[in-house]
């Protein structure tokens, strides 16, 4: 049966309408492959959630994501989203990690280190394989309580990124008072690359200051061979974006003919 509540206000879903949409089973997980820069080879899948409404269609995390945040259920979507993830990842046929957005505000509720416990005790996958993208739809606060918690999931062996860096609440603090295991540099910078001189420099130093701080950098939104070679050119290790792979019901593994043509 499709349960449907008309007039979304001002467009938007309520807590509700994500709530009956879960229990419906409109929600699942999409893959995008993430590969090193030099060689193409496979390093991760970034699992982004979906949401298929049987009338409205496909509806953005970009919409969702913030109404669960706003609304209280975002440690509910993202334990699944966890679960999931960490399952389907311990069946591939490669050992690649999965990496799975986080918002901050989940990362702030109580017990978030057991439910990543959890999630990788009932999945059986080794933690290495695990990285956690720290998205902040809201300010990413440097506390002491926020940093001992990504304390504690480093202990574990999971790996921590710091998501959309270069954007919106991107704070250099964060980076000064914890140490993450990577950053991903935002598409938005990423899009304007290699025409935009200012985009070009902001990109070389950030590479430069995770080169510096000896984390691992990723480019996001790779959509064609001039960005790929600029990104490489400059020094940053992986890249991600619909020239490698765009996001779909399954992980799979890109061609590495790119490398041929873009060397
Ligand atoms: P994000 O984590 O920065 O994910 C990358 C977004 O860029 C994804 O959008 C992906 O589909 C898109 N993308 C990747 N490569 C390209 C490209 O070459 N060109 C273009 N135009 N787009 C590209 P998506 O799937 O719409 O997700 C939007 C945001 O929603 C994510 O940004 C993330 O912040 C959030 N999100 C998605 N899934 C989850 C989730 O399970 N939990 C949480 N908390 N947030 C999620
Ligand atoms: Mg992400
Ligand atoms: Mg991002």
């Amino acid at each position: 049966m499709i349960r449907f509540r008309r007039g979304w206000r001002q467009g938007l879903p309520g807590k509700l309408d994500l709530l009956t949409a879960r229990q419906d089973g409109q929600f699942s997980l999409a893959f995008q492959p993430i590969v090193e820069s030099l060689n193409g080879s496979l390093c991760a899948f970034e699992a982004l959630m979906r949401w298929h409404h049987p009338i409205r269609g496909f509806i953005s995390p970009s919409i969702f994501i913030p109404v669960a945040e706003s609304s209280g259920l975002i440690a509910l979507f993202g334990e699944w989203a966890l679960r999931d993830a960490c399952q389907q990842a311990a069946s591939w046929p490669w050992a690649a990690q999965v990496s799975v957005n986080i918002s901050a505000a989940h990362v702030r509720s109580p017990g978030f280190p057991s439910t990543v416990a959890t999630a990788l005790a009932i999945s059986g996958l080794a933690p290495a394989r695990l990285e956690l993208e720290i998205t902040e739809s809201v300010r990413l606060d440097a506390s002491d309580e926020i940093v001992g918690v990504l304390d504690e999931l480093r202990s574990f062996g999971v790996r921590v990124i710091l998501d959309d860096f270069g954007a919106g609440w991107s704070s250099l603090d964060v980076l000064r008072r914890f140490r993450f295991d990577g950053l991903k540099i935002d598409r938005c910078l990423v899009s304007d690359l290699p025409s935009n001189p200012r985009a070009v420099a902001i990109v070389r130093a950030i590479i430069r200051l995770a080169g510096e701080l000896g984390i691992c950098v990723t480019a996001e939104g790779v959509e064609d061979i001039s960005q790929l070679q600029i990104v490489r050119d400059l020094g940053c290790e992986r890249l991600q974006g619909f020239l490698v792979g765009k996001p779909g019901p399954e992980a799979v593994a890109p061609s590495r003919h790119l490398w041929l043509i873009s060397a």
